[in-house]
């Protein structure tokens, strides 16, 4: 499911290139009484991120996306600096979507000498992907936290692809009262299963052809445990599969509470699957409602 090329014919998308520049685009939108929203991005776009742009146009009369390739937000030793990053190409997808703006602010202005302050989500920050990237977590909360209070909307997209991520983003809203309602999205899947990821570039051909077995797995182990049988033996079953498959290593693949995201041993409420793992050099994640 890649996003078609962009058509030239696509209406304008406002630049914004700090923060005056959106706060006077926004301020102009309420004056005529316009409902905003925002949709966080860090480029790359893709359908997953179009399908936030368009979820968000269902709510609010003006989108705005920003991209904004997250210093904080990466460990010492992840893909920083060969995330992939095009701007012309997302701002013509972004158009081609028909968002209205797109804001595109930069490090030093979103992190001014002496800039000391961060939001922490106790708790589910120690789940899932918390302890294997440590300070992640804080670095999202921390940016889209400023995203919103710098645009103030009435509502912002998340996708489910990153599940942790909007309940942290839930959680960190709900605690702090940042007047905004957050939406998540359903993840928007390759034909085979494999969830859009601005990293899937990065998967050499045979990796490719094996990433589906993620979601594949999620799946059964989703099915697996749905009417309320341990969670182990599904779980060890879906673990080996990701081997087979040339997954390695598997740094999860759990069931837990969709809400908390500790993990069950037996599921009696809403749940979810979740997994991370690597293929390759590539780090993929995914996950699955039961
Ligand atoms: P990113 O640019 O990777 O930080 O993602 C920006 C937003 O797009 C986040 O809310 C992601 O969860 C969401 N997103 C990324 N991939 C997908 C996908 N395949 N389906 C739905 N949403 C997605």
């Amino acid at each position: 499911m890649s996003p078609r090329s962009p058509s030239p014919a696509a209406a304008p998308v406002a630049r914004l290139g700090d923060l005056a520049a959106l706060r006077a685009q926004v301020r102009a939108w309420r004056a005529s009484g316009e409902g905003v929203a925002l949709v966080p991005t860090m480029g790359a776009l893709h359908a997953g991120h179009l399908a936030l742009v368009r979820q968000a146009q269902a709510s609010c009369r003006r989108v705005v996306a920003s991209i904004f390739v997250n210093p904080t937000q990466f460990g010492p030793s992840e893909d920083f600096s060969r995330y992939p990053r095009d701007t012309e190409r997302d701002i013509a997808l972004l158009a081609q979507a028909g968002a209205d703006a797109a804001y595109l602010p930069d490090v030093a202005a979103m992190y001014p000498p002496g800039f000391s302050t961060t939001v922490t989500v106790a708790g589910l920050d120690a789940e899932l992907c918390g302890p294997i990237r440590p300070g992640h977590f804080a670095g999202v909360a921390t940016v889209v936290t400023k995203l919103l209070l710098q645009c103030l909307p009435d509502r912002a997209m998340f996708g489910e692809k990153d599940y942790q991520q909007l309940q942290v983003i839930r959680r960190a809203v709900r605690d702090l009262d940042v007047p905004v309602v957050i939406e998540g999205v359903p993840t928007v899947r390759e034909e085979d299963g494999l969830a859009l990821s601005s990293r899937n570039v990065f998967l050499a051909e045979a990796e490719r052809r094996a990433a589906p077995a993620m979601h594949a797995v999620l799946r059964e182990v989703a099915e697996a445990v749905r009417g309320g049988a341990g969670t182990a033996p599904a779980l060890a079953a879906g673990r080996a599969r990701l081997a087979a498959a040339g997954f390695g290593p598997v740094q999860y693949l759990t069931v837990s509470d969709a809400e908390t995201l500790a993990p069950l041993d037996r599921v009696a409420g809403p749940a979810r699957v979740l997994a991370a793992a690597y293929l390759g050099r590539t780090r993929l994640i995914d996950n699955v409602a039961v």
